[in-house]
Formats: structure tokens, C-alpha cells, sequence
């Protein structure tokens, strides 16, 4: 049965984790081939598995994301494995907190390294192909913390603002050329990512209309939203699922 995304394909990194993997699931009930990236193999091969259970094509690929030619090499493979990609979801994320006197430049690097270097690229090399072939999505996953001051989450959010002004860079350069680049900006999400924060994620959360933090499906719903055609006239938008925080 022809579904919406039937005969697409979507590379999705972060696909083994957290929201990555629910935009996996959700593109891939949607009928698309998905290629899900990320370092752990064995929760990348599990996540693959379950797809593949509920009926979907899904295939996982190994790769440590921190620089143009690991970025670059992934999109290879993955068009390697599909024969091309028509959506790219960047949702590997790395999101430490903490004081600004307390980061150091090895921590700073790698998150814009992780963040917004390793995206970067990924469009550099998978852009012109969608654009040549005259259609094409890109979500990117950005983060509320990119739109308003939160203590100790500043070099993260500097890093997610820097890929919420790429959106729209790239919706202006490859946009044209059909290919609509937007981004879902989550607010406190339950995800392996944040297990770790306990209260403090509903803390977080407390201060939006919704009062609650998200859940991994609900985030990937918005993306999947992005990624199919009742977007079609959506371009360079930064879509909230935050429950409304940025709102009030
Ligand atoms: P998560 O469960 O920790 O997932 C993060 C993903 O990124 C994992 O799949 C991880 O793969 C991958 N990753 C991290 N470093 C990588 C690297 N060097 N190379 C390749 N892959 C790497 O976190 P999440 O909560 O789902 O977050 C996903 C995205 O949403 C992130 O971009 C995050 O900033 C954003 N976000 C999350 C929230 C939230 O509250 N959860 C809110 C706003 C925005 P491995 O585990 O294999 O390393």
C-alpha cells in the first residue's frame, strides 16, 4: 500500500537515541527508507531491528560525527546504501550544562563540532543532489535554550542558534531548487539524553503552557510533519514542540 512517504528515502542521524530514533519510527510508518546513523552500534542495530518488525525498510550505519570528512563520508555511505537520500533529519545532538567559567576548549569545540560542524557538511554534500534532482527536506533539530537566555546553557544554545540561522540560510540557497529546509525546536523532551536530569527536566518544563516535558514521539511527529508533502509551502520555518514555552 503507497503511504505517504513510499519510495523516499530519509537519513536520520542520532537515529539510534531519543528523538532521532521516534523520527525514524515515524518516517518509516510513513513508508520511507530509513537509514538511522549514530555511534552505538548495538542500539543502532536494535532500533533497525524493531522498524524492520513493524514492517519498515531500515538499515543503521556506525558514525562518530565531529568533522567535515566524517560528516561527508556518512552521506556517502548512506546514499551508498539507498541509492539517494531525499531527507536529512540532524538530530545528533550533544548538550552539556554548566557554568561558562567551568567549560573548557575541548568541551567548547566539540559541541559546535557535534552541533553545527557535522550538520554543515551533511548539507554541503547531500544538498546539491536533492537540489539536482529538484526536491528534497532538511530538518534540522534545533532547541528552545537557541531563543532565550537559560544559565549554563549557554554554549549550547549558541551552538543550536547558529543551526537555527542556517535554516534559513539554507531554505534561501536551496529552496529555489525545491528542496525546503526547516527545523523543530523542542523544548524538555524525555529522551536516553536527558534521563540523567531527573526533576530538573520537568522543572524545566513547568514554565510552559503544556507544564509537562515531551515526549521523543511527539517531537518526531512535528519533524515527520516537516519532512512530507503537507509542507510543501513550509520553508525556513523553526517549528516550537516545547509546549509552549517560547510562547509566554
Ligand atoms: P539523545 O537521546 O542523547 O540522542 C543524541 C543522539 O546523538 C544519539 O543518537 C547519539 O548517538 C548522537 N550523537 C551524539 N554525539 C554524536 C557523535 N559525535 N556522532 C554521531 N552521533 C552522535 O538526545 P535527544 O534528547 O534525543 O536529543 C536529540 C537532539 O534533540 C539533539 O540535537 C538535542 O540537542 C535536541 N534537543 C533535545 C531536547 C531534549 O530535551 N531531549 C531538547 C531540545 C533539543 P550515540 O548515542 O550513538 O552516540
Amino acid at each position: 500500500m503507497a503511504t505517504e512517504l513510499s519510495g523516499r528515502t530519509a537519513l536520520i542521524t542520532g537515529g539510534n537515541s531519543g528523538i532521532g530514533r521516534a523520527t525514524a519510527d515515524a518516517l518509516a510508518a510513513l513508508g520511507a527508507t530509513v537509514v538511522l546513523a549514530g555511534r552505538d552500534a548495538a542500539r543502532g542495530e536494535q532500533a533497525a531491528r524493531r522498524i524492520e518488525e513493524a514492517g519498515g525498510t531500515a538499515y543503521f550505519l556506525s558514525a562518530d560525527l565531529h568533522d567535515e570528512a566524517s560528516a561527508r563520508a556518512l552521506a556517502v555511505r548512506a546514499t551508498g546504501v539507498t541509492g539517494q537520500i531525499d531527507i536529512l533529519v540532524n538530530s545528533a545532538g550533544i548538550f552539556p550544562f554548566g557554568p561558562t567559567e567551568k567549560t573548557t576548549e575541548d568541551a567548547f569545540d566539540d559541541v559546535f563540532a557535534v552541533n553545527v560542524k557535522a550538520p554543515y557538511f551533511l548539507v554541503a554534500e547531500l544538498a546539491p543532489a536533492m537540489a539536482a534532482r529538484g526536491h528534497g527536506a532538511i530538518i534540522n533539530v534545533t532547541t528552545m535554550v537557541a531563543e532565550f537566555g537559560a544559565s549554563g546553557m549557554g554554549l549550547y544554545g549558541a551552538s543550536k542558534a547558529a543551526l537555527v540561522l542556517l535554516t534559513k540560510s539554507w531554505a534561501a540557497e536551496f529552496g529555489p531548487s525545491g528542496v525546503r529546509v526547516n527545523a523543530v525546536s523542542p523544548g524538555p523532551t524525555r529522551t536516553e539524553g536527558t534521563a540523567a536530569m531527573g526533576e530538573a527536566l520537568d522543572q524545566l518544563a513547568a514554565a510552559g503552557p503544556a507544564g509537562r516535558p515531551g515526549s521523543a514521539e511527539e517531537i518526531g511527529a512535528a519533524i515527520a510533519f516537516l519532512a512530507g508533502d503537507a509542507a510543501s509551502f513550509i520553508h525556513g520555518a523553526i517549528l516550537p514542540a516545547d509546549g509552549g514555552r517560547i510562547a509566554v
